[in-house]
């Protein structure tokens, strides 16, 4: 069973002020799953989660998590500058990217963020841009595969992400001889994992890494850094991550591994994306054509640019008949936007309660790579992202794109002819 956080009186209020379609996020929600989040890594004092901009790149949002205690993790130049100009900066800021440009490593160290540097060249890059900063981090990419418990979970072999072991220590030392002073280690090896096993199971590797990194080179690290991956259970029929078992297990990890090498005050990071929002976003839409040929569709008010998940992964967003969240599910329709596109389609053969023109659809787990990967093909603009206030009220905090925003770019040759 999947609940909305909205209901269908809600949505007729807020429509009368903000037309679907829109996101909108729950603010309740937001704060008890980062707390719940912090709780289950309280045993690490220097527990920290650096939010993954890119699941969510809306200040309003950030603010939110940062209230909650999480920084940013920032992966561009337009990420750096948002987490700048929502107030959070310094050690506050990750910068994980990858492929990076030189300037925007330049930005990341003038904001004073770590750097997690990709790849062992990268060191050069850095020294002739902004010099070697103090504390810094390196992306480990183990090659092969990745399993738990024999079920293989992805394949970092084939991943463009980070250094091999060798490189590795390599990057170490000679950050060390550049005049590094602290030092992290991440890795991001399995994308939304619904098990509690992956934190741990990827922890396990990092923390003896880390054993053999201070066994062979002397560098104790600061930071262990488990990145994302931790997922949500999209279909109604999986069990959620329990995250206070999660940050047990790694606790486990760190006990087994970390205290008896003499390494107890290592901190240690996550930077969760899709876990600390997904479930907190709906994109709200009407229904507003239906239309009877080999399949029964019903046309609605949002299209793939809103939600590009389904269209791009063939991924299941459960969804939610507004006033209907009793009604049996006695009907079958594709949800269909309206780009002219076949994949443009939220749901294929989809049991739904009878649909009306003029019902609210619910599309759950948009928190998190919803509005943020809207794209303006077929000229659709980027709906409005709404905020449901913890006493219910409602706050825009993305207001929708205009036709002149769109056609912004190309305005100077237009005026020009
Ligand atoms: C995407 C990404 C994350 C967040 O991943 P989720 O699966 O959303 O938790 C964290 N770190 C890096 C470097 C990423 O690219």
């Amino acid at each position: 069973m999947k609940t909305p956080f909205i209901t269908k009186e809600q949505i007729e209020e807020i429509v009368k002020t903000y037309p679907t379609p829109f996101h909108i996020y729950d603010e309740k929600g937001i704060r008890e799953n980062a707390r719940r989040l912090r709780r289950a890594f309280s045993w690490n004092p220097g527990f920290r989660e650096f939010f993954a901009v890119k699941a969510t790149p809306t200040p309003a949002i950030l603010q939110i998590l940062h209230e909650e205690g999480c920084g940013t993790d920032c992966s561009s130049l337009a990420e750096l500058i948002m987490s700048e100009k929502s107030g959070i900066t310094g050690q506050d800021i990750m910068f994980s990217s990858n492929d990076t440009p030189a300037e925007e490593f330049a930005y990341a160290a003038k904001l004073g963020g770590t750097i997690n540097l990709d790849d062992i060249t990268h060191i050069e890059l850095l020294k002739n841009t902004c010099g070697i900063p103090k504390r810094i981090s390196c992306r480990f990419n183990p090659g092969g595969t990745f399993a738990i418990a024999n079920a293989i979970m992805d394949n970092p072999g084939d991943a463009k992400y980070g250094m091999t072991e060798e490189q590795l220590f390599d990057a170490y030392k000679q950050l060390k001889a550049e005049g590094a002073e602290e030092f992290g280690l991440h890795a991001f090896l399995a994308s939304n994992t619904v098990t509690n096993d992956y934190y741990p199971t990827l922890a396990g590797i990092l923390f003896r890494l880390a054993v053999k990194i201070k066994r062979e080179t002397g560098i104790e690290l600061s930071f262990i850094n488990l990145s994302g991956g931790i997922g949500v259970p999209y279909t109604p029929d999986k069990e959620p991550n329990d995250i206070l078992a999660i940050g047990e297990g790694v606790r486990k990890m760190f006990e087994e591994i970390l205290v008896p090498a003499g390494m107890e005050n290592l901190s240690v990071y996550t930077e969760l994306g899709r876990f600390m929002l997904a479930p907190y976003g709906h994109l709200v839409t009407k229904a507003i054509h239906e239309k009877h040929i080999y399949k029964e569709y019903i046309g609605v008010d949002a299209c793939a640019a809103d939600l590009m998940r389904p269209a791009m992964y063939g991924a299941y967003h459960h969804i939610t008949v507004a006033g209907k969240e009793n009604a049996p599910a006695d009907h079958v329709y594709d949800v269909a936007g309206s780009l002219c596109e076949n994949n443009d389609k939220f749901a294929i053969d989809r049991e739904l309660p009878e649909i009306e023109k003029g019902d609210y659809l619910i599309i759950h787990d948009t928190g998190a790579h919803g509005a943020a990967m809207g794209y303006n093909y077929n000229g659709r603009l980027h709906s409005a992202e709404l905020l449901l206030r913890e006493d219910g009220s409602v706050t825009q905090i993305r207001r929708p794109q205009t036709l002149d925003d769109y056609f912004a770019t190309i305005s100077d040759y237009w005026n020009a002819l």
